[in-house]
């Protein structure tokens, strides 16, 4: 794809359906800043999705048993085949600066079909300033 450096596509509408992607997820996907909430962990592994962030998805949902190879394969499938339109999130439960644990429930648009969830997210070792990850799905249709 021209345009190099992926500066155009960084002054697009987020994904997640945020501001502008620079300042949206991108920091987070960057690297240069970590989730404060649940919610905005959420948003930002939507946007991963949407955007092809493996790297960013394999960090933020760890999963031990399962051979990093194997994780990074299947990521990369779903990206590729799967179209995400947008995002609504339909409710949070803590997952507040102050929370070691939160979920957030969303539904997600992509060609073909809805994604609804209700996603639980804690922080790493419990600590007060861990940084949150994706446990896994409570609930999930579609
Ligand atoms: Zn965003």
């Amino acid at each position: 794809m021209p345009g190099g450096f992926g500066g155009a596509s960084d002054q697009r509408p987020c994904p997640c359906g945020g501001a502008v992607y620079r300042s949206c997820c991108g920091p987070l996907h960057r690297g240069d800043q970590c989730a404060e909430t649940a919610e905005q962990l959420m948003r930002s592994r939507y946007s991963a999705f949407a955007r092809g962030e493996i790297d960013y998805l394999l960090a933020t949902h760890p999963e031990p048993d399962v051979p990093a190879q194997q994780r990074r394969c299947s990521l990369e499938r779903s990206c590729r085949q799967t179209r995400w339109l947008g995002l609504t999130v339909l409710g949070v439960s803590a997952g507040g600066p102050r929370d070691l644990e939160g979920t957030v429930q969303f539904e997600a648009r992509y060609r073909g079909g809805v994604l609804k969830e209700t996603s639980l997210f804690r922080r790493r070792d419990g600590a007060e300033d861990g940084p949150w990850f994706y446990v896994g799905a409570l609930h999930l249709e579609g």
